[in-house]
């Protein structure tokens, strides 16, 4: 079981009023806090050891580029990838998935082919392959869910065919916490000898990711949601792809040999990082795997289980709360809203009681559209969190009905 007490005292953030209440943080989807050892590495890297990378002779430099190295086998084996060169850094999920969009894009899409998302994903997934698409009269596809925000796994069987060049799918929904059977989607797509490339933007945080045992071609995530600094996060991909694959940005670190007749490409993985790269970035990424891995992702997982099976039994109690997303198969977030109360207003005074609730569409229009809602109020249950919050949030959602009803 979690020492919760510990736990929180790890995050200095969590321990501040707002508005004259102790804060209650529930805002975990858009971006989670970090440990102070997270912060530390970031401050020691800064401190002592700041210094460019994998092209100085001198001692911070050299020093700096193994740091940065073995923060990459950190998450190779975090992911359990099978070669630290399959593991590329970059800002975050977002431009992880634009670099696929773009090089994959560039070298296996052509005027015809079909590319497959589904109607939960967030922009992130759909626009970079929506622009794909366009630029190579190529078409979209989706998968549509069913009411209780599940998969349609049988429209899926029907979208494949052999058109398609691409199946891009959340591990997680951001929106719902619908946790998809990518294992099923994955084996059903290679059947066809299809890539898939898993959104694992809140899919790490939330349970263990073996990209093996999966099979998956690509996954992508941000560290940002997983308790590390923002600007860092990781594409994995197999390296039968990412030898195929065109370079996405040019420039320096990502050449071998540079003449003005002809430019040849450094090897994987640094033929897709081109330019200084967030080395304290990597190493607070790499120090946050090393922390929830002590703490234990089976035990986050079994925690914040009953932290969402709490929290779902004690918002269903209020009057007119309707739940989005009621499939059971879900990871700790609960998005609802109220037929009268506007989720903006909700969230507005929320936040004047210390509670930080998301609000809106949370970057997924067309899972609003699905739903015939604008957006809807979002708690999103980290490990650090705890029933005592919840019960917090509940008065609170309590009290701002009592201004509307
Ligand atoms: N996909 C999903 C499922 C997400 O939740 C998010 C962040 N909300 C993203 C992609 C984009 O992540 P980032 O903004 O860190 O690039």
């Amino acid at each position: 079981m979690l020492d919760i007490k510990k736990i929180r005292s790890d995050f200095p953030i969590l321990h501040q009023m707002v508005h004259d209440s102790p804060l209650v943080y529930f805002d975990n989807g858009a971006t989670t806090q970090k440990p102070d050892r997270v912060i530390s590495r970031v401050q020691q890297y800064y401190e002592n050891e700041n210094s460019n990378i994998h092209r100085g002779v001198h001692y911070l430099s050299q020093e700096a580029t193994s740091m940065h190295e073995e923060a990459r086998e950190v998450i190779r084996k975090f992911i359990n990838a099978p070669q630290s060169k399959e593991v590329i850094f970059t800002k975050g999920t977002t431009e992880s998935i634009n670099l696929v969009a773009s090089s994959f894009g560039k070298k296996f899409i052509s005027e015809g082919d079909e590319i497959i998302v589904s109607e939960m994903e967030h922009h992130a997934n759909i626009v970079p392959w929506q622009l794909l698409c366009e630029e190579k009269g190529a078409h979209l596809k989706v998968i549509p869910i069913f009411e209780d925000g599940s998969l349609d796994m049988e429209a899926f069987k029907n979208l494949l065919s052999d058109k398609t060049k691409m199946v891009a799918i959340a591990h997680i929904s951001n929106v719902m916490g619908i946790i998809n059977p990518i294992k099923e989607i994955i084996d059903l797509a290679h059947a066809r000898n299809i890539p898939v490339l898993i959104d694992g933007a809140q899919g790490v945080s939330h349970t263990k990711v073996d990209v093996q045992a999966l099979d998956c071609d690509f996954y992508v995530f941000s560290g940002h949601k997983l308790f590390a600094p923002m600007g860092i996060g990781v594409l994995y991909g197999k390296e039968t792809w990412l030898e195929q694959m065109p370079p996405y940005q040019s420039g320096g670190e990502m050449i071998d040999q540079v003449s003005f007749e002809k430019t040849t490409f450094n090897e994987l993985p640094f033929k897709f990082e081109a330019g200084t790269p967030n080395v304290g970035g990597a190493l607070g990424l790499a120090e946050a795997i090393k922390y929830i891995s002590e703490i234990g992702l089976d035990d986050i997982e079994a925690y914040e289980k009953d932290l969402l099976e709490y929290g779902t039994q004690r918002l269903l109690e209020i009057e007119d709360l309707r739940i989005i997303g009621t499939n059971a198969n879900k990871a700790s977030v609960i998005s609802f809203v109220f037929e009268k109360i506007h989720h903006f207003d909700a969230g507005t005074i929320l936040d004047q009681m210390g509670i930080a609730v998301r609000t809106g569409n949370h970057c997924a229009q067309p899972l609003m559209k699905r739903f015939g809602i604008s957006g809807t109020i979002r708690a999103a249950f980290a490990f650090y969190n705890t029933r005592e919050e919840i019960d917090m949030m509940v008065v609170a959602i309590n009290r701002m009905r009592k201004m509307f009803v």
